[in-house]
Parts: structure tokens; C-alpha cells; sequence
């Protein structure tokens, strides 16, 4: 029986978002967090971006070193033989990719302006799965840009041609949010029908279906006998409305009417690392969780009308679909109400002895101790925002690592000061 995957790409189409973006170490964070949950791949970004080559590097090295296992590190690039030659001169050791280029009439004519057409689209995804797999790749993807607007006929053929020359996978990508529910079904289902090649949902929430479409998109393309392959974000984030929730997808593959028995994820999912891990990304992010988040809102378990009240006191499921403590929720938190010292870019020995004590985190020596402040220090310069524990206690416990991850060099020439 086929099955279903989880693909995050909070680390890239999250992070390309506007007036949205994410420090190295928030990143690398996220990967963490991505992993206890048990989601399968995380898109981790942009290995052609120059400023990303030390995080990128560090979280293979993660990944080699079993703190990032199992979970997949993949990359995201254009599907130009440049890309991919680009990428292994900066990222040897990458060994998952997307290549993503636009397949409709729409935007080969509307971006390309006429410089190439469907045949020239195929050619380059071709040269550049081949340029991949020949540079090493182990799993390469081949992305549909705009697929829901592209002629289904030229689709088919850029997917089967793609696994012909060695894709691994095929992305469907709803750019635009422009699919529902019975048409990506349908779609998907024939597509994994006549390709027999695994499927990626990218779906977008332009019209408020970014999560429907995922579902029925999966279902189409296990009921057409393939494993299903669902890109998500955490809260939701993503260019303009943004992308399928993570914890929406989660839930309503697990607790809609009937699909929890037929449709299943191939790895174990850890729903209750679910409440931590949006907190974060929300704090990090600096964006809200909206109030009627599913799972995660603050009122995804409130109750007030007398009614509703009443039922959910005597029984939780007469109002109640799922439990919140299956999402992490319930415990209490400690919030700080009177003197507070924290973490910052000009931090002190004493304050920051402080800060890691009350995490029961000792250092060795004096030394030990200076070598992590400074580290902590420079983290603050990029998040320009408190760090959270779990952030302190990773820098405490890889400062070696963390001190690659913090490193960035413009132009690789010092300034003239
Ligand atoms: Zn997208």
C-alpha cells in the first residue's frame, strides 16, 4: 500500500517569503525541531545562495554526526545545469535536490518572452537531472512550476521524461493556489497512474485550500497506486497566503471522516512535538499564530457559550475533535513576571551565567564559559532578538558547529578599514 511523506519547506519557500525571514541558527533550529516530529525531508534552501553555504554544510555535517537523523536535508535550485554545477562547487555534500522550472504556457510565455518554448523547458530539465545525478545525487525531484495551470498532456511528458532520465520524484506545484480538492485529485491520480513515479503536493492557500488541496491531491496520488510526497509549513508561512499548514495536513489526514484508515504515513509522526515547534516558529518568525490556528491557536480548545460549555465539561469530544495534549498542549509555562535577565549581543559573564544556570547548564571552566558568551553573542547579532533555551542549550552543547553556522563572508575579500 502506498503511502505518505511529509516534505517541510519552512527553510525555503517560508524564508523567501516577504518581510518574512530566518537567522542560520533559527533555520538549523527548525531542522531540529522538523526531525522530532518525524517529518521525512526538510527543504533546507538554497544551496546556489552563497550566504548559505556554511548553514547548509553544517546541517550535513549534522545529519553525518546522527543529531539531524533521520530526517532529509534537500535543496532547492533552478533546473539549469548551472544551478546544479553551482551548487556541488559550493554544497559537495548535498545529496537531495529539487529543480524546479515553470511548466504552463502562461509563464513559459510570460517569463521567458518567447525565448524558449515547451521543447527547450524539457531539454533543460533533462541536462540538469542528468548534471545532478552525475555530480551524486541521491534523490533529485523535477518541479512543476504553475503545474495546475499547465496543459495535463505536456505535464505528463515532462514527468515521465524527468523519470526516464533519472528523477526520483515528481512535484505538482499549485503556485498560485488555483486547483480545489476534485481537481488536484483527479489530476494527481492520473499523473501517478501513467507516471508510476512518486508525487510532491505544493500547494498554496490563495483561495483558502492550500490544506484541502494537499489532502485530496495525496489521496489522488495513492489511490493511483503511488507513494504521496506533501510539501508543508510550519504555520502556515509561505509566499503570499502562504503554503499548507503542517499540523493542519497532520490533522486532517489523521481525524478527517474516514481518511485515517486508508491513508497512511510511512513513518511515525510525533503530533505532540507539534505545540513547541510552532511556538518557535512563530517567536522566531515574529509573526502571530492566528487565534483559530487549527491545533495551535489559543482558541483551538477555548470554550465560552453556555452550550458548547457545558458539552465540552462533560465530555470533551462532544466539542472536541481531537485532545489537546495529543498537540504537546496542557502543561503549564513559566512566564517571567518580575526582574528578567536575558541573552543579547552585549551580554555580560555574570548575566549570562545567570541565563544558562537557571537551565541547570554548567561549563567546565572559566574559559568554557567565555567561548559559549561569545558564540551566544553573536547568535543575538543575527536573530536581533532573545534566544530561546533551546537555542542556548544547542550552542552550548555544539559551539564548534555553531561557530561555522554563524560565520558568513561577503565577497570572500576583507573590507579596507
Ligand atoms: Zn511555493
Amino acid at each position: 500500500m502506498s503511502k505518505i511523506y511529509l516534505i517541510d519547506v519552512t527553510n525555503r519557500d517560508g524564508v523567501q517569503t516577504a518581510k518574512l525571514g530566518l537567522s542560520k541558527l533559527a533555520k538549523t533550529m527548525i531542522n531540529m525541531y522538523l526531525n522530532e516530529m518525524g517529518v521525512y525531508q526538510s527543504e533546507f534552501g538554497f544551496p546556489t545562495t552563497r550566504h548559505e553555504s556554511n548553514y547548509l554544510r553544517v546541517n550535513l555535517k549534522l545529519a553525518e554526526m546522527g543529531v539531524l537523523h533521520p530526517i532529509r536535508l534537500g535543496g532547492w535550485i533552478r533546473a539549469t545545469v548551472e544551478d546544479v554545477e553551482q551548487t556541488f562547487n559550493l554544497v559537495p555534500e548535498i545529496k537531495d535536490l529539487s529543480l524546479s522550472i515553470s511548466t504552463s504556457s502562461q509563464m513559459i510565455t510570460g517569463k521567458f518572452l518567447g525565448r524558449k518554448n515547451e521543447e527547450d523547458i524539457l531539454m533543460m530539465a533533462i541536462e540538469a537531472i542528468e548534471a545532478a545525478k552525475a555530480h551524486g545525487a541521491e534523490k533529485v525531484g523535477i518541479n512543476a512550476e504553475d503545474a495546475s495551470r499547465t496543459d495535463p498532456d505536456f505535464l505528463l511528458r515532462f514527468a515521465s521524461l524527468g523519470k526516464e532520465h533519472g528523477a526520483d520524484r515528481f512535484r505538482y506545484c499549485d503556485t498560485l493556489g488555483y486547483d480545489n480538492p476534485f481537481t488536484i485529485y483527479e489530476t494527481c491520480k492520473m499523473l501517478a497512474k501513467e507516471t508510476a513515479m512518486p508525487i510532491e503536493l505544493h500547494c498554496h492557500g490563495d483561495l483558502g485550500m492550500a490544506v484541502a488541496n494537499s489532502v485530496a491531491g495525496a489521496m489522488g496520488v495513492i489511490d493511483g497506486g503511488q507513494d504521496a510526497y506533501i510539501n508543508t509549513t510550519i504555520n502556515g508561512v509561505g509566499e503570499r497566503a502562504g503554503n499548507a499548514d503542517l499540523v493542519a495536513v497532520i490533522l486532517a489526514l489523521k481525524k478527517s471522516k474516514g481518511l485515517g484508515n486508508k491513508y497512511k504515513f510511512g513513518v511515525p509522526i510525533r503530533l505532540s512535538k507539534a505545540w513547541k515547534m510552532c511556538k518557535y516558529a512563530s517567536y522566531t518568525f515574529s509573526v502571530p499564530i492566528p487565534i483559530n490556528q487549527p491545533g495551535v491557536g489559543a482558541n483551538a480548545f477555548a470554550h465560552a457559550s453556555g452550550i458548547h460549555a457545558d458539552g465540552v465539561l462533560k465530555d470533551p469530544e462532544n466539542y472536541e475533535l481531537y485532545d489537546l495534549k495529543e498537540l504537546g498542549r496542557g502543561e503549564p509555562e513559566l512566564v517571567e513576571t518580575g526582574r528578567e535577565i536575558s541573552s543579547g549581543e552585549y551580554s555580560g559573564i555574570n548575566g549570562f551565567g545567570h541565563v544558562m544556570g537557571k537551565m541547570a547548564i554548567e561549563f567546565a571552566n572559566q574559559e568554557e564559559a567565555e567561548k559559549i558568551l561569545e558564540l551566544v553573542r553573536y547568535a543575538n547579532v543575527l536573530a536581533q532578538q532573545p534566544l530561546v533555551a533551546d537555542e542556548l542549550r544547542f550552542i552550548a552543547e555544539y559551539p564548534d558547529i555553531v561557530r561555522d553556522l554563524l560565520t558568513l563572508t561577503p565577497l570572500n575579500e576583507p573590507a579596507h578599514l
